[in-house]
């Protein structure tokens, strides 16, 4: 309809509209006369003025989470309640009126819709039936529902008083078409003078305009409910943080506030502050006299994350392509704990959460987990580097030591099992081909707390402290017996692991000993300042080491690089793509089905990606299912990094 140019500048206008006139509470009137120096021909009108809530971008730039507006179209009420006099007397159906209104004397009434001195009163319902292509009669239809509504309220407010009384809304415009699209707004913004009584309205709107992607991280946007809202009035006055009790006073009960998600995490940075105006309205002309009070809104501030939209799809299509699998993927920076992808399956549409919530909170897949950090899962032997380390450090083997693995162990009263028969073993070939009779002898000389206190060292049975609400915090057992010992050494028993958690182990071990904190925050972005995560709300700043020898990091590294040459996630493709990583196939309690991991890093010479997916309740091994994925996965950051080298050759600019 328009070009696209003019269409950006009608948004323009549109949204200065909207940052002039938006009114988040319904209008305030105060009968003039209440305060001193006003006559009864004046009235106090009091807006608030909304702030525009901060939006959301990917580390690029791209939107991830809007401030859009959604405009109503508003009649005032006088030409609701003509219109709907004259179309009443045009059928002579007066005696159809409600009977408050069929009381009021008959001239009078003619009078009110009398075309001679009302000559443009009823212009709205053309024009507007026009510009929305809606009939007269459906325009009729709705101010019929207005009036009706509006003198029923009166009348009980009357009723109430015992005397002849006006109510705001007859003083006000109402809504007679919601939500219409932006050319239409742009239309009527332009040329209002042609709609008289007619006002447009607009009203922010939260878009996502990326759908389901990255919905778990998100969050939405909802209102608070009476327990929360009454938790906040207090908090209101016991906050000692100024920036907090700021936030507080700016909340109403009607503020639309971060649900989960980052929305939820930073809605303190997010929120920005209503702005208020008091006016001083002539009662005849309903035209403002003087501006009393004026003090703009502030808008919220803007998230930068650390997230690439690139690798968020591919990881989401992966896990998707799996057909009806639940699943998780992490992908984030080993040396800086920069989350780049936080995948979990299924998910569901932002923009249409709050209508789905109900069905979505009874889906048996329950697509509303954030899994990466909330599954908490055995994580197989994707535990066995820990048990390696554990051991080595304390001396119980060493790199050159061997077991025999006969495909089956006697410990105690029962048989254990191996997944094949592996023969004479060292550390490298046992860690290649996940030999668990390897890490049971090898458990067997571990002694008292030493493997769960390594487990902890690495951050597991803890939140890692992401900037995201409800994270779990998953279970180190404390191990009494020798075979809680031998479950504990192969990722089984009670021991319970986010892929998140894991992600941050591997890292450890792919960046030589630094616990990062994982993190989806990059910066937080006004008009005053760049503010760094580091500096900024939300998640955990701790950050730790774990002692690892380079020598035993050493025959870690290369024992994950065999794993993916000719180890169990061989055959995928993942040794071009220069990755190191260990496969898991976990027991779910029922038989024959796993939760399928592969975790690992890359390039296995330089690290930088570590890399964690997680297919759960499959029939198929880590390597048969998880490690595709990562191949999937690790094609995708290695054309991310061709690319980015290609754009610094080209304009000097390194990405990252
Ligand atoms: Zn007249
Ligand atoms: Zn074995």
């Amino acid at each position: 309809m328009y070009p696209n140019r003019l269409k950006i500048l009608f948004v323009l206008i549109a949204l200065l509209h909207l940052a002039l006139v938006g009114r988040l509470a319904q209008l305030q009137l105060v009968q003039g006369g209440k305060y001193s120096g006003l006559s009864k021909k004046r009235l106090i009108k009091e807006h608030t003025l909304s702030a525009r809530r901060g939006s959301i971008y990917d580390r690029h730039g791209r939107p991830l989470a809007l401030e859009e507006a959604s405009f109503d179209v508003e009649v005032r009420y006088k030409n609701l309640l003509y219109s709907y006099y004259a179309s009443r007397s045009a059928k002579d159906e007066s005696n159809e009126l409600p009977p408050d209104l069929s009381k009021i004397k008959a001239h009078k009434r003619r009078d009110t819709a009398c075309q001679e001195c009302h000559p443009y009163d009823d212009l709205w319902v053309e024009r507007v039936s026009r510009l929305l292509d809606l009939k007269p009669d459906e325009l009729l239809a709705r101010a019929e529902v207005a009036v009706k509504r509006v003198e029923s309220i009166k009348k009980n407010v009357q009723r109430g008083r015992k005397r002849r009384v006006r109510i705001q809304e007859e003083l006000a415009s109402l809504p007679i078409a919601k939500n219409i699209s932006v050319e239409k707004a742009a239309e009527l913004e332009t040329r209002l003078e042609q709609y008289p009584g007619v006002s447009l309205v607009a009203r922010p709107k939260r878009y996502y305009p990326n759908g389901e992607l990255a919905c778990h991280l998100l969050g939405s946007l909802g209102k608070l409910s009476e327990a929360e809202w009454q938790k906040i009035k207090g908090l209101r006055v016991e906050s000692s943080d100024s920036r907090l009790s700021l936030y507080y006073s700016t909340l109403s009960k009607d503020t639309l506030v971060g649900r989960g998600g980052l929305e939820a995490q930073y809605d303190v940075e997010l929120q920005g502050r209503p702005g208020k105006r008091i006016e001083e309205i002539v009662l005849k002309t309903l035209k403002v006299d003087k501006v009393i009070f004026d003090m703009p809104p502030q808008a919220g501030h803007d998230l930068f994350l650390t997230l690439d939209l690139d690798v968020q799809r591919l990881a989401e299509s992966a896990l998707s392509g799996l057909g009806d699998k639940n699943g998780s993927i992490v992908v984030m920076d080993t040396e800086t704990g920069e989350i780049l992808a936080l995948a979990s399956c299924p998910g569901f549409d932002l923009n249409t959460f709050n209508l789905d919530y109900t069905r979505l909170a009874s889906d048996p897949r329950k697509p509303l987990l954030n899994r990466p950090l909330q599954a908490a899962l055995p994580p197989g032997s994707t535990f066995k580097p820990i048990t390696a380390l554990s051991a080595l450090a304390g001396g119980e083997i060493a790199p050159s030591t061997q077991f025999y693995c006969g495909g089956k162990l006697m410990i105690g009263d029962r048989f254990r099992h191996c997944t094949s028969t592996h023969y004479q073993m060292r550390l490298e070939e046992a860690m290649e081909h996940s030999c668990n009779i390897y890490f049971y002898e090898t458990a067997k000389r571990l002694e008292g707390v030493n493997l769960e206190n390594k487990a902890r060292a690495f951050g597991l049975g803890e939140k890692t402290g992401i900037d995201l609400p409800f994270e779990g915090a998953g279970l180190v057992p404390v191990t009494r017996s020798l075979g809680e010992r031998l479950n504990l050494s192969i990722g089984q028993g009670e021991l319970l692991t986010t892929p998140l958690q894991m992600t941050r182990m591997m890292a450890t071990v792919a960046n030589g000993g630094k616990l990062v904190s994982p993190h989806l925050l990059r910066k937080v972005v006004s008009l005053e300042e760049d503010l760094p995560w580091e500096s900024a709300s939300g998640g955990s700043r701790k950050k730790g080491t774990v002692s690892i020898s380079p020598e035993h990091l050493k025959v870690l590294r290369n024992a994950l690089r065999r794993v993916v040459i000719n180890g169990t996630a061989r055959g995928k493709g993942l040794d071009v793509l220069e990755v190191a990583g260990k496969t898991g196939t976990s027991q779910t309690g029922t038989k024959g089905v796993y939760h399928a991991w592969f975790l690992g890093y890359m390039p296995y010479n330089n690290p930088r990606y570590c890399l964690c997916v997680v297919v759960e309740e499959t029939t198929g091994h880590g390597g048969e299912v998880a490690a595709p994925v990562a191949q999937q996965l690790a094609q995708g950051l290695l054309h991310r990094d061709t690319a980015q080298l290609t754009a610094k050759r080209d304009t000097g600019i390194e990405g990252r």
